[in-house]
Parts: structure tokens; C-alpha cells; sequence
């Protein structure tokens, strides 16, 4: 028997994944709206190459959510439903009477991370549920993989959460409109988003002009 490293399969992978990653999205999603605006905007008028390190996350968080979305459509739930609210496009990833987001989570660190009840807090809104569901998949802990949260919002903590999305919105639209990434928002000195800036591709161009 001969292992070799590497395969010409390798490549083919590869430019499949890239093909289904990069594939052009039209219109304002709410994924353009949750973490740094700015990114999304540079995004959109700049693309860049898509690194493996995207492809690896890609494909993760793709095959923990199709193997959930198979289980729960073989109940009432409804697998990557996609609804437009105002311009904005949403995919949820399971709704069952109520919005479910799915997350997968490598670390041990099982907190909620605010930015996903964002997110969470968005489909709510596009969907007028005063309750939503987030699922985190601890992918790495054995013992307790899955934790679920229940978030709950009154009707008048889900019409702010509705302004916020089309003011959101509109700031995303305006910088793409002018093809001036500079005049979204940022989240250079938010500190529970400006980690961001360690794994985004525009950060030089960005960090290099003064907010
Ligand atoms: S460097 Fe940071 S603030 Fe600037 S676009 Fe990237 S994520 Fe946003």
C-alpha cells in the first residue's frame, strides 16, 4: 500500500466550493446587516479571492445545517426558508411556527454571542414572531453538543428591532449606491465587534484612513 499527500481531487473540491460560496447575491440580505456594514459594503464593490480558510468555514457550517434541516423536515419545520421583508432578504434556518437559528460553535465557550441574537432578533422581526429560537452545535464537547435559547420580545421591543433593519438597511444601500465603502458604519471601536477587523480582508485600506 502507497499514501501519498494530496490529490488531484484537491483542486476539483476546491473550485466547486468556491463556485457555491462565491456564487453572486443579489439584493440586501440581513447577513449584509448584522456585523460590520462596512465589510459587507467593500464586499460587494471590492470582491476578493476566497481563501480556504472561507471555503473550510463554508463548508462546516453548511453540513452541520443540512444534516438539522433534513431531521426537522422530516417534522413540520420548514429548512432554509427565505423571506423578503422591505428590500431585505432573510434565510432562516429552520422556521417552525417560530424562527430557529442554527449555529455551529467550535470553541467551548457556549455564551451567547449578541451578534447572533441580532440576527436571531431580525427574522423575528421579518416574521412578526415574538419568540425565536437559537441553537448552538458545541461540536466539540461530547458531553452537552447541543444548547438551545428561547428569546423572547414584546410587540413593541419587535417594531424597534424593525426600524433598526431598515435603518440598517438603508445606510448598507447608500454606501453600495455611492460606491463609498467609508461612508457605512464600522465596528473599529465596538468592542464586541472590532475582532472582526482581524479577519477581514479590506482591514488595511480600512484601518488606514481615519473614522
Ligand atoms: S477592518 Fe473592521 S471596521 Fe473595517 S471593514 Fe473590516 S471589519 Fe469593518
Amino acid at each position: 500500500m502507497l499514501i501519498e499527500e494530496g490529490s488531484p481531487y484537491r483542486e476539483k473540491l476546491l473550485k466547486l466550493l468556491e463556485e457555491e460560496y462565491a456564487q453572486e447575491r443579489e439584493g440586501t440580505h440581513v447577513s449584509d446587516l448584522i456585523l460590520c456594514i462596512r465589510e459587507q459594503v467593500f464586499r460587494k464593490l471590492e470582491p476578493r479571492a476566497i481563501d480556504e480558510r472561507d471555503l473550510v468555514s463554508y463548508a462546516l457550517g453548511e453540513g452541520a445545517h443540512v444534516a438539522l434541516q433534513r431531521l426537522a423536515e422530516k417534522g413540520s419545520a420548514i429548512a432554509e426558508r427565505e423571506i423578503t421583508v422591505d428590500g431585505v432578504i432573510g434565510t432562516i434556518d429552520l422556521f417552525d411556527g417560530v424562527p430557529i437559528e442554527i449555529k455551529t460553535i467550535r470553541s467551548d465557550d457556549d455564551s451567547v454571542r449578541p451578534f447572533h441574537v441580532t440576527q436571531l432578533k431580525y427574522y423575528m422581526a421579518m416574521t412578526n414572531s415574538n419568540v425565536g429560537i437559537l441553537l448552538y452545535l458545541m461540536v466539540n464537547n461530547r458531553g452537552r453538543p447541543f444548547r438551545f435559547r428561547t428569546i423572547t420580545l414584546n410587540d413593541s421591543e419587535l417594531a424597534e428591532v424593525k426600524k433598526e433593519i431598515e435603518n440598517r438597511a438603508k445606510l448598507f444601500n447608500d454606501a453600495v449606491s455611492s460606491k463609498n465603502p467609508f461612508a457605512a458604519p464600522h465596528v473599529k471601536k465596538n468592542l464586541n465587534l472590532v475582532w472582526k477587523c482581524s479577519y477581514c480582508k479590506y482591514s488595511q485600506k480600512c484601518w488606514s484612513r481615519e473614522d
